[in-house]
This record gives C-alpha cells, structure tokens and sequence, in this order.
C-alpha cells in the first residue's frame, strides 16, 4: 500500500484523538482489517487519525448496570475474556470473524463500523442490547446497536466523533446464549447466513426474555421480534416452534456465495438449531 500524500496520525490520548476528530477531515484506522482491504491498488491520500495507540480503548471492564467492551478491543481479546454465558454468542462470533491473524487485530468497533451485512459481532451483540458509546470533543451520546447502524453500510456515526465503547446491559448477561455461521469452509470466510440466540429461562425452563438475531439476510442484521415474542413463556422444544413466516423480516439476496431462496432456508435450519443449543 503506497502511502502518498497522506497525513497519517497515532494519538496516545483520546482527548487529543477526538481534537483531530473535530476537524472533520481524518478517517479513523483501528486494526486495518477493513480500511487497507477497501484500498487495494489506491494510494492512501487521505490524512488517517489512527486510534490504536489509546491503550484506554482496548479491554472490557463492568460497570454498575453491566458491560463496558472498549472500541479497540479486539476478537481474540473477546475470545479470551473471562465473561458470563449471555456473552458466549458473541466468543463464538469473535472465533469465526476471519482467522487467528485477523482476530489479533480487528476491533469490535471497526466491525460495528464497517456496517457490512456480513459482520459476524452484530447479530450476538443485538441479542444482548448492546449500545454504541460516540464520543466527540464535549459530548457523549449513546444508541441502541439497532440505530446506530442505519443501513447497508451506513451508520449513525458523525464525521466528528468516535466510537469509544461498545456497552452491554446485565440483563442478558447471564442468559443461554449461542451463534452459528454458514460459510463455504470453516476460517477466513464470509458469512452466507449467521444467527444470534440468547434466552433467560426461569428455574422451570420457561423462557423468560429472548433475543434472535439474523445477518447476512438482509442489508442490517434484524432481531426477529415476533418469534422473540412467541418464545416468551414457552418451555420445552422451543425450536419446534420457529416458523418461515417469523423470517419475513428477512430480505436476502442472490449473490456468488448463495441464492436468496438458500439463505432463507439456511437461516430457518440455523435459528431452530440455535434456540435448540440455547436449551442444552
Ligand atoms: C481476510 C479477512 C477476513 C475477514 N473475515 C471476517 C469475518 O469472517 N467476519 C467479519 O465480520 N469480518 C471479517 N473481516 C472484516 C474485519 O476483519 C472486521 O470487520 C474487523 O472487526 C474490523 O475491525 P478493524 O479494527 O480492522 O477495523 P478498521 O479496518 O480499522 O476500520 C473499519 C472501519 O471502521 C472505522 N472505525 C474503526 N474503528 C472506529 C472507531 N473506534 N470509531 C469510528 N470509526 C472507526 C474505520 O474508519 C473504517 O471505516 C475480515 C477481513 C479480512 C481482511
């Protein structure tokens, strides 16, 4: 990659990112894995605000109502993290977001960023909640996942902030929780469809919260809100009950990795297994 013209800056501060930020003018690199791959054979022109040097991003903490997953926290961070079993979806996302090398440096964030229908952290982290913590000089505001990303590759995100925090509730933290990912092979790979569950069941096995979540189906993961609602107070073969039409939410498309008509029933198969593994 030729790196011509380009400023390229590597602030240790957030204070000092954000005063960069402010000028509207730097695209934001983290681990890359995104941003250099879009950039393949274009000289870098463009002055880069590379935020890997802020150690204060990287590395997940509670709080008092829950999770805090900083931006720069990266798949393998996830991967080795001592978290509860709400957040095993989302380990098991981390562990099939590219291979070993990629999963070292591509960040939590960069993935939320990127806004692809593909992006394996999205449908775990819908099933748990989650939120995106933006940051700009003086201000911090807060969106559900579900409005940060407002299409297909699109979000919600200002030329003059950052995402500083990715932010779990407790209240699926403890919950059963799984993710499945259909590729053409096992690593290095792009998803044709992958699916979220987490389910909080009471002590008589009735579920009590639940949260399905289906990407690579449509522009934006979708949770599956009437199945979720469906699901609530039921109790033994859950994944009996998951229907097509619970999946009209969906609008796949036909591309080289499968046809529209395979990913919906992929993603039928996927979410009654999902909820299965969820009951074990
Ligand atoms: C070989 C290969 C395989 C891959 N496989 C998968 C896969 O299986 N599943 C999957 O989901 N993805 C996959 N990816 C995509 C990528 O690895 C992930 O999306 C990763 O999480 C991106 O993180 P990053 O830190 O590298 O982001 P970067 O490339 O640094 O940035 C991505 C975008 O987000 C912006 N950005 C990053 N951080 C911030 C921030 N804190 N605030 C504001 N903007 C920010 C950047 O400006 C850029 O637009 C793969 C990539 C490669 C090269």
């Amino acid at each position: 990659m030729a790196i011509d013209t380009a400023e390229f800056v590597s602030p240790r501060t957030l204070r000092e990112a954000l005063d960069i930020r402010a000028t509207g003018s730097h695209t934001v690199l983290a681990g890359g894995t995104d941003f250099y791959p879009a950039r393949v054979g274009k000289p870098l022109t463009e002055p880069v605000l590379d935020i890997t040097k802020i150690a204060d991003l990287r590395g997940i903490s509670r709080t008092d109502d829950g999770f805090r997953i900083g931006a720069l926290t990266t798949w393998s961070d996830i991967m080795a993290a001592d978290l509860p079993s709400g957040f095993d979806g989302l380990k098991k996302s981390a562990a099939r977001v590219g291979g070993i090398q990629i999963q070292n440096v591509g960040t939590i964030a960069g993935n939320l960023c990127n806004a692809s229908p593909a992006a394996d952290g999205v449908p775990p982290l819908l099933t748990l909640d989650a939120s995106v913590e933006l940051s700009s000089v003086g201000a911090t505001r807060v969106l559900p996942l579900s409005d940060f990303l407002v299409g297909y590759r699109e979000t919600a995100l200002r030329s003059d902030e950052l995402v500083t925090a990715i932010l779990v509730p407790s209240s699926l933290a403890n919950a059963s929780s799984e993710f499945l990912k259909l590729g053409a092979r096992t690593y290095l790979v792009i998803s044709i469809a992958m699916v979220a569950v987490a389910i909080a069941f009471d002590e008589l096995g009735e579920a009590q919260r639940v949260r399905v979540a289906i990407g690579a189906c449509s522009p934006v993961a979708q949770r599956a809100h009437q199945l979720e609602a469906d699901l609530v107070g039921r109790r033994g073969d859950l994944g009996a009950l998951v229907t097509r039409e619970h999946l009209n939410i969906l609008s796949p498309i036909d591309d080289v990795r499968a046809a529209a008509t395979d990913r919906l029933d992929a993603a039928l198969h996927m979410v009654q297994r999902a909820i299965r593994n969820c009951l074990q």
